[in-house]
């Protein structure tokens, strides 16, 4: 026991030095890609045309951490907020969830995680989303889909609390959580009913914007999925395009914090070696969003645990049309 505790604080102190000191942005891409070409969907050239509806933000737990252990370069000083957080999306044609957060077993699911990485992923004040829901007098059942960025325990958590969903997900990203489990950042307990309605996600060859697939999830320009790469097998990214003009790109766990993108750097040497299946392909993710933003500086671009992000946007009850 004297031993754990002793290794544990070796470990923390060991990733302070490694998150502060080497904390310096340089992104890992072994060349640059041309990122620049767009395919521009014609249908966003009139917003005002595009189908109405709305989203919300809940947030279902949170912690705060120093900048420079979130992404490199970020400063010591600086607390930033991190949100668990679901996109709850309204649309005339369905209501989905993009990732479910943490959900009403995650006390007991989260003694799974290893004892080293316990520190590191603690959050605070839980709420799962269906007791939000319920709380609201909003019926959990009205959720049809669930989509997930990616299979994290912080994204997943909520999946067995809404056992009339189906939930979509990539083959690729089921793979890898139960090729590496608990190894890298998966609980598969929250993941392991049999009843749970899964589909795949797939990828049209239609390209969008900088992104050589997509997925139109309703068919009328509002909401397009597009593949992203490497933190975990099969990355979702979704676009919702508003009839006012307005433009959101939720990003999964590409990079914890907007600043990544605008750098662009990486989450932090040792976060990475424990989180990310493939430091070169997220490279190339954050630079083709990068890019994104050169071209559309008003884009909305919400990692999924950028807390000032969602301050920004407005957490539930605040909708967003
Ligand atoms: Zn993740």
């Amino acid at each position: 026991m004297k031993l754990k505790i002793t290794l544990l604080a070796l470990f923390v102190v060991l990733s302070f030095v490694l998150c502060t000191a080497l904390g310096i942005p340089k992104l890992i891409i072994s060349e640059v890609p041309e990122f620049s070409r767009l395919s521009k969907d014609p249908r966003l050239e009139k917003p005002s045309g595009l189908t109405k509806f709305k989203f919300a933000i809940f947030k279902t737990g949170e912690k705060k951490a120093s900048s420079a252990f979130i992404f490199e370069g970020g400063p010591l000083l600086h607390r930033k907020p991190i949100y668990h957080s679901v996109v709850f999306v309204e649309h005339p044609k369905g209501t989905f969830l993009f990732d479910s957060g943490l959900g009403t077993q995650i006390q007991d699911q989260f003694k799974d995680h290893r004892f080293y990485v316990k520190p590191m992923v603690a959050f605070e004040n839980p709420n799962p989303l269906v007791s939000q829901l319920k709380e609201v007098g909003i019926d959990p059942k009205k959720i049809g889909d669930i989509i997930l960025s990616h299979l994290h325990w912080d994204h997943a958590g909520g999946v067995e609390d809404f056992p009339s969903a189906k939930v979509w997900s990539t083959e690729p990203g089921r793979k890898h959580l139960q090729e590496f489990g608990v190894e890298k950042g998966y609980l598969p307990k929250q993941l392991d009913s049999e009843n749970i309605l899964w589909k795949d996600l797939n990828f049209s060859s239609k390209p969008y914007e900088n992104y050589s697939r997509s997925l139109d999830w309703f068919g009328d320009g509002s909401v397009v999925l597009v593949p992203m790469e490497g933190h975990t097998a099969g990355d979702v990214g979704m676009f919702l395009n508003l009839p006012s003009g307005k433009r959101y790109f939720f990003t999964g766990d590409i990079t914890w914090a907007r600043e990544g993108f605008e750098i662009p750097s990486h989450r932090t040497r040792l976060l990475r070696s424990l989180v990310d299946r493939d430091k070169e392909l997220v490279g190339r993710e954050i630079f083709r969003v990068h890019s994104l933003l050169k071209v559309y500086p008003n884009l909305e671009v919400v990692p999924a645990h950028d807390g000032e992000v969602i301050d920004r946007i407005g957490l539930y009850p605040h909708w967003t049309e």
